[in-house]
């Protein structure tokens, strides 16, 4: 079995105008550990008694994926493991590969029947193994593995919900905000998210990084002068190859009003690998580049992972997470706490909780609206500020992002306000008059 496992891997298929040359590997001092604490006094401990970081030199890979690596690609050195071009080549797309390498539940038997040209299936082997083979309702194989749910259409759903193909001047442009512009780069991702919002287009190998398509974008750009934000996105933008990305970056940095440049990927989630020295060197020529990175589960802040934010920091990028609020995957103050925290850690600021959008299929992974309101009101006060994201709707129609907070305001008169704390008790302040 793994034998034929190893092969299949060798027929998937991998973008050549997307893939890059072979990146240089990630130098062992950024594999990591955390830090090591004394359990001494800030005030006491001495740099001495601090382990720096960081500071591991061995840990390349972690033991579960090595665990993986050995059953499903024996003949995988940890140098191929460690590329990620190998890790976007070998994707597991199949249902064969899918059952070979997990105990299927009933549900996802259906889907992987049935499933045809809807968002398609892609997981790297690196995400896949850190899926519990026997487990079908843990998070992380729930976000990648289909469900025969896919396949119901619920009320109030659709394809398209934020309209983005409304705001759409240009293919692959959306024009939502005055100052802003999202810029679809291509519409390919090394692991499909089973919730993706923009399941209608991505993977579908219709939204090529075509050099005219970019001309017509940039030139829109540069004709409007009231953007100042360019966001890159698909799509993963980081499956660019470090060439064309730099192209793309170093066409931007010419026009004079673009200020800020924003990449939202979900590569150091599933494909950490991709983060390598030539990328990010690549990456501070062309600052201010901000990074809005998408994390569903604290079983993504792997070692991998955290080498991966760490040498984004490092390189001066500002990280954010976007992060959807998934029914039965994050829905609860612990896992979503614990998140948070394994962000911060890895110098990741929380930035977004999106209530889930109502694209199709999407009914076994929404929640009340309530829910999100609950998991911030378990958030705020709880932990540090830092900590907390905004919890947003985006509006169904193209109405934007509309954030939510639990109501403070619990009575308003001439002299003031009552408000509540995160305790739930009640303070008065006093109004301006
Ligand atoms: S990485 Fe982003 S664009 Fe790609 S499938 Fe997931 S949510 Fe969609």
């Amino acid at each position: 079995m793994e034998q034929i496992l190893c092969n299949q891997q060798i027929t998937a298929s991998a973008d050549p105008q997307i893939l890059g040359s072979e990146d240089d590997e990630p130098p062992d001092n950024y594999a990591l550990t955390p830090l090591q604490y004394t359990g001494l006094s800030p005030f006491s401990r001495s740099e001495s008694t601090i382990v720096p970081f960081p500071i591991h030199r061995t840990v390349r890979i972690s033991p579960t994926s090595t665990k993986f690596r050995r059953r499903f690609f024996p003949g995988i050195s940890s140098k191929e493991w460690n590329s990620w071009q190998w890790q976007v080549s070998h994707r597991i797309r199949h249902a064969k590969q899918i059952r070979a390498m997990l105990n299927l539940s009933p549900d996802e038997e259906q889907a992987l029947d049935h499933i045809g040209d809807r968002l398609p299936l892609g997981v790297t082997p690196y995400y896949m193994s850190l899926l519990d083979a026997n487990d079908p309702n843990q998070g992380l194989r729930r976000s990648v593995i289909p469900t025969i749910h896919e396949l119901t259409q619920g009320v109030g759903e659709a394809d398209d919900p934020l309209g983005e193909e409304a705001q759409s001047p240009i293919p692959g442009l959306i024009h939502r905000y005055p100052d802003r512009v999202l810029f679809l780069v291509h519409d390919f991702c090394s692991t499909y998210c089973r919730y993706c919002t923009r399941s209608r287009v991505v993977g579908h190998g219709a939204v090529f990084p075509d050099k005219k398509r970019f001309e017509r974008i940039l030139d829109y750009i540069a004709t409007h002068p009231a953007i100042r934000d360019v966001i890159l996105s698909g799509g993963d933008p980081l499956l660019l190859s470090d060439e064309r990305l730099e192209w793309l970056l170093s066409r931007l940095r010419q026009i004079p009003h673009v200020e800020m440049i924003r990449i939202g990927t979900k590569v150091p989630a599933v494909l950490p690998q991709r983060i390598t020295p030539h990328l990010v060197r690549m990456l501070r020529r062309y600052h201010p580049v901000w990074m809005s990175l998408h994390f569903t589960h604290p079983d993504e802040c792997t070692p991998e992972t955290a080498r991966a934010c760490n040498m984004l920091a490092d390189a001066g990028i500002p990280l954010g997470s976007q992060t959807v609020l998934l029914k039965g995957i994050n829905d609860n103050v612990p896992t979503m706490k614990q998140l948070m925290h394994g962000l911060i850690k890895m110098r990741v600021r929380p930035y977004y909780l999106y209530q889930c959008d109502p694209i199709s299929g999407s009914a076994h992974f929404r929640t009340p609206v309530d829910k999100g309101l609950e998991i911030i009101s378990g958030l705020r006060g709880h932990t540090s500020g830092y900590a907390v994201p905004t919890f947003v709707i985006d509006a169904p129609g193209g109405g934007g992002k509309i954030p939510l907070m639990p109501n403070a305001v619990i009575d308003r008169d001439e002299q003031g306000l009552t408000l509540r704390n995160y305790q739930k008790r009640t303070f008065r302040y006093p109004e301006m008059c």
